[in-house]
Order: structure tokens, then sequence, then C-alpha cells
């Protein structure tokens, strides 16, 4: 860390600081230059509570050189995370294809998506028994009932399933039903979910918020890690801006920066920024050209009559061509699909 002090500071608020910091078990480097009076701090700073040596009247400003995150860094960690979960495993060569509807609605429509969505390559059934919705009066989800659907599914196709946790309280049982749990967008800034879901070892797919910058988005995964949980799948979403021809934006540049600044695996959501089906295909392509390590995508069977998200969610024809694209990419790209 480095700390930049104002212009005319006295000696001994120098020598404050270097207490303040030596009692820290800082080492500290004073280098005064005729107009300022620069301390470089080397140390462990996560030790040093920042706002607190901001606010002090003499000091400028304040740089941390070390990542303000620490487990979910490449320097804590050079080589990807591969996730394994079933026959999948993320973060590796494999691109894989999570897809589904946004929502369970019955057995009969997960059945059929869920058969579809494997047929062409998909090894992971994405549905939410959960809905976050804006609106309190929108379907809210079948929840306890459309996780054992989920279960149902799984049992009778193979298929790994993953699924929407929005409750602190209902992780454990959210954890019994499904291989893989998903923190909304939503929720990317409810550090208590965020806490909860790093105690169990099950993988978990984390969305970037709507507003969240990329250092917050690291952030958060940090706390899952931090509380034991390696298993961490970031997820890229899209962000809110001032365009609205499309639900969101998605920050196709995220995923190199992301995949420089951290070691875990990071997928592409193409349906929720994208808002219309039409858009979609598109973003899935971008998604695997920038060096994703997959995409949870929304397929359904009949999207006229989804309860929720059907304008942006794949008809099955669809579908099954974005795949076909998708494998001929995969190939170009040397990932396997
Ligand atoms: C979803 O994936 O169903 C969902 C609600 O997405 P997000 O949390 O990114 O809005
Ligand atoms: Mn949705």
């Amino acid at each position: 860390m480095i700390i930049v002090l104002k212009t005319k500071t006295q000696d001994k608020d120098v020598q404050n600081i270097e207490q303040k910091l030596g009692l820290l078990g800082m080492k500290v480097h004073i280098s005064k230059g005729e107009f300022r009076t620069i301390v470089g701090v080397i140390g462990d700073d996560n030790k040093v509570n920042l706002e607190q040596i901001k606010s002090l009247p003499y000091v400028e400003n304040v740089f941390q050189v070390l990542k303000p995150y620490r487990l979910v860094s490449r320097e804590f960690r050079e080589e990807n995370t591969v996730i394994k979960v079933g026959a999948a495993a993320i973060g590796g060569k494999d691109f894989v294809v999570m897809a589904g509807p946004c929502a369970v609605e019955n057995e009969k429509q997960l059945l059929s998506v869920a058969r579809e969505v494997k047929k062409h390559g998909a090894m992971i059934l994405r549905a939410s028994a959960f809905k976050p919705r804006t609106s309190p009066y929108d379907f809210q989800g079948l929840k306890d009932e459309g996780l054992r659907i989920l279960r149902k599914v799984k049992q009778k196709t193979g298929i790994i399933v993953e699924t929407e946790v929005m409750d602190v309280r209902d992780v454990p049982k959210v954890a019994e039903y499904v291989d893989i749990l998903r923190v909304g967008a939503r929720n990317m800034h409810n550090f208590d979910l965020l806490k909860e879901v790093g105690k169990i070892r099950k993988p978990v797919i984390l969305k970037r918020g709507i507003a969240a910058t990329i250092k917050e988005f690291l952030l958060a995964a940090e706390y899952i890690v931090a509380e034991g949980n390696p298993n961490v799948i970031l997820c890229e979403r899209g962000i809110r801006t001032f365009e609205t021809a499309t639900r969101f934006t998605l920050d196709i540049s995220a995923i190199p920066v992301i995949k420089q600044e951290s070691h875990l695996p990071i997928i592409v959501d193409p349906s929720h920024p994208a808002g219309n089906r039409n858009y979609v295909i598109a973003l899935a392509r971008a998604a695997i050209a920038a060096g994703a390590d997959g995409i949870i995508v929304e397929v359904h069977p009949e999207p006229e009559k989804a309860l929720s998200d059907g304008v942006q969610s794949l008809t099955f024809p669809q579908y099954e061509e974005m795949m076909s694209q998708l494998k001929k990419l995969a190939l170009a790209m040397g990932r396997t699909l």
C-alpha cells in the first residue's frame, strides 16, 4: 500500500502514521520529497482499515498495490480452477452448456426440456424453483414443489441440475435437491447468503450484480471462497447501462478481464442481457469467442406460454441451431463441446 501525505505534513504526523502501521505489524518506508512525503507500507494490508487511513487529516490519497480479493485471484493460484460435478468439468477444456427454462413450471415441461437440451449436448439443466421477480404480483416459482420436480427429472434423465437459492434459510434444503446452487444477480450483494453458500461444498454459480463492478463481483466470490467453498463459477449476465434496446448490456469485456484477474471459471448468460430470443445465439457465440468456459441459456418448449422470460427463451429448433453453431466455434477455439 502506498500512502501519499498532504503537502506541509508535519514530522509528528509522519511519526504518528508510522506508529499506527507499526502496531499492525506493517513495515513502513518513508520517502520525503521536496513537496510531499510518501509512505510505502509492506505487509498484509488486509489488516489495515483503509477508510480510517484515508480519513486522517494529513492523508491525501491511498493506493492499494495488492488486489483486494485474495483467494480468488490469479496471484493466489496461477492455474485455472476446474470444478467437477458429475461428468461435467467447468473451467477446463470443455465448453459447458447449461440450458433450461427460466422457471420450473410442471414436471412435463421440465422433462421435455431436459431431454431436448441433453440430446444436443447440454450437460446441465437450469431451472428456477424460487424466482426473484421485479413485481410481487408476478409468478414467484413453485418453490418446494419445484425442487421435487428438479430431483425427479434428474432421476429420470441423469442430467445434472442447478437452481437458484434466494434465502439464507433455504441453502441446506436446496443443496439436498440439486447439484449446483445459483446466487442470482439481485443477491450478489447479499453477504449473508454468500457466506451461507460458502459453508456447503456443492458448486455455486455466482451471477454478477446488475450494477456491480468486476471488483465487487470478485469480492462477492471471495466471500464464498473465504468461508470454505472453493467451487465458485462466475457468471456474466449483463449490466445496466443507458441502452434500452436490449434488457441489459452484456459486458463481454468482463470475460478476458476476469480470466486475467481470477483462476475461477467464468460462464456467460446470453438470455437475460438479450431480453429477446433473436439476440441470444449471437451473444452465445460471443461468449465462446471471448474465452468463457460455458453458457447458461434459457430454453422453453412453448416460450409463448412460459410463466417467466418467454420472450428471451429459445425455442427447441433455435436451441438446436445454437448448439450446432457453438460446436463449430468450439473446434476453432480449441474447446470441446
Ligand atoms: C435467472 O437466471 O433465472 C435469473 C433470474 O437471472 P439473474 O439473476 O441474472 O437476473
Ligand atoms: Mn429468467
